[in-house]
């Protein structure tokens, strides 16, 4: 059955298990990432990567989706946008952060903020991504500890427990963040999917209303059900985490509004 898109501000596609799996496009999505692009709809993909757009981007292109950059938003970009405008000293100072995280925050801050380097220094915020990324070394952990024991903001990427790679499953950002946070006694802030911090800083990119989106996404609890909480409309497709079985369960309030078997569904 084609989806008339025409009511909606605004589609917002997941990517992993909705537009890719591992380096594969899933089925329609090239096509309807065409139509989107054709019909000149309002349109974003999104991801918990803690990765910046421009490399998700970059990706994506290697598979043979082509998506222009200011077209993608990652849990990254929402730190990143989140760090800037909520740190911001009352002076017009740079806001002073820590990197535990990714080059891709690097990339995306560079100019913007203050980088600390020891835990000499004063700091606003530390960026928190996955223990395996470039920036989250043990040493730069312990940095990160002394800065967070003084007072240091602790903001998540995603609260993501775990992310699947080639070699199986690995610590996420919300497992690194969690350990900062435990040990330093304090709580974290997350900025990916589905805290509301990623679905309004997306709107406010987008210039749209959160009420005027419709969200397509494989996970109930990071797409679905964040996207409802903020008024979108939601599809849920079977391609990646969640099974049919799934929806049996599920409360009528926070059943999504259609559920397809993939993207050909909608083209
Ligand atoms: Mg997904």
């Amino acid at each position: 059955m084609p989806i008339d898109l025409s009511p909606y501000q605004a589609v917002l596609l997941d990517l992993d298990g909705t537009v890719y799996h591992e380096d594969q496009p899933l089925p329609g999505a090239i096509q309807l990432i065409r139509r989107l692009h054709e019909q000149g709809k309002n349109y974003a993909c999104l991801s918990n990567s803690t990765s910046s757009p421009l490399r998700v981007a970059t990706r994506l292109g290697t598979m043979g989706v082509d998506v222009d950059l200011d077209r993608v938003y990652t849990a990254a970009a929402a730190a990143a946008d989140y760090a800037v405008s909520h740190f911001r000293h009352p002076d017009n100072s740079r806001p002073r952060i820590y990197n535990l995280a990714t080059e891709g925050i690097q990339e995306m801050l560079d100019g913007l903020v203050d980088w600390v380097q020891t835990d000499a220094e004063p700091c606003d915020a530390i960026i928190i991504g996955a223990p395996a990324n470039s920036h989250a070394t043990p040493e730069r952990q312990r940095v990160a500890l002394h800065l967070a024991r003084k007072g240091a903001a602790a903001v998540g990427i995603c609260s993501d427990r775990v992310y699947p790679s080639e070699r199986g499953l690995e610590f996420g950002s919300g497992a690194l963040s969690w350990l900062l946070c435990f040990a330093a006694a304090v709580e974290p802030v997350f900025c990916g999917k589905p805290q509301e911090i990623f679905f309004e800083e997306l709107c406010r990119r987008l210039n749209v209303e959160p009420d005027g989106c419709l969200l397509i996404g494989d996970n109930l609890e990071s797409d679905i059900f964040g996207a409802k909480a903020v008024g979108m409309r939601t599809i849920l497709t079977l391609t990646g985490v969640a099974r049919r079985g799934d929806l049996a369960k599920l409360p009528p309030d926070w059943q999504p509004d259609l559920v397809i078997e993939d993207l050909t569904d909608l083209l």
